[in-house]
């Protein structure tokens, strides 16, 4: 997809002068230099401290800071929808750790997007960690893994604004929003399933979408996100910087 694409973006990036969506350097949406800094990142693990109750093993290509911070935000709340692929290019290195690939047990892979609620798609227009999801599943085709991507999981109450609440109190507003669609149970038989998402802070969201698939008979190996948050909660008031910025945790 991408070397199809790339001639048309460079045609755009011509036309339309625009600047890089990660650091701000004339020309392009995004630099050589952001670029290669993506190109770089590596899944690694994390643990948000303390970590949430059922929360599976986390990690991450990159800290949420600098370019990567400024690029994810770029695609998620502003529409930069030719960052997918690489984002999804790093969030894929999380997806190999995460499975301990190249040999996932069981069938083939499926990776699960952590849902963005309904008014969040209708405010942004589109949902970013499933687009995500699928661009790290076509690099991971790419390199000969064999998976698919499943939007299996659906909010099935409202919850309060997380930003402003300790941990312990982000857990509690999650628990039980999530639920896997009922016609989705018999994808999840024997097949490992990685939950994705763009970003992990506390946990709360990641811990909630694995009781949820877990409830539903999943066996959910890890999660894998393209950043993760420096800051390591303990206690304190969530919201300052560095946090999770917008309404979902
Ligand atoms: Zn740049």
């Amino acid at each position: 997809m991408e070397s199809a694409t790339r001639p048309l973006d460079a045609l755009l990036d011509l036309l339309l002068p625009t600047r890089c969506a990660g650091c701000g350097a004339a020309r392009s949406q995004l630099c050589s230099g952001c670029r290669t800094a993506l190109a770089r990142a590596t899944g690694h693990p994390v643990r948000p401290d303390p970590p949430p109750p059922g929360l599976p093993p986390v990690f991450a290509a990159a800290e949420y800071a600098g370019p990567v911070r400024a690029l994810l935000l770029a695609h998620k709340e502003r529409g930069a929808l030719r960052l997918a692929a690489p984002l999804g290019a790093a969030l894929a290195t999380a997806v190999r750790a995460a499975a301990g690939l190249p040999a996932p047990a069981g069938g083939p892979l499926l990776l699960v997007p952590v849902p963005s609620t309904r008014r969040a798609v209708r405010a942004r227009g589109h949902d970013p960690v499933q687009r995500l999801a699928r661009a790290a599943l076509r690099q991971l085709r790419r390199e000969g893994l064999h998976g698919r991507t499943a939007p299996l999981l659906r909010p099935v109450r409202a919850v309060a604004d997380q930003s402003g609440l300790t941990a312990p109190e982000r857990w509690r507003n999650l628990t039980g929003a999530l639920a896997v669609r009922p016609s989705a149970a018999p994808l999840l038989h024997r097949r490992p399933v990685v939950l994705v998402d763009d970003l992990v802070t506390t946990g709360a969201s990641l811990a909630e979408a694995a009781r949820a698939l877990a409830a539903a008979g999943a066996e959910v190996v890890a999660a894998a996100t393209v950043a993760a948050t420096a800051r390591r909660d303990r206690g304190r008031r969530a919201g300052g910087p560095g946090a999770r910025t917008g309404p979902t945790p």
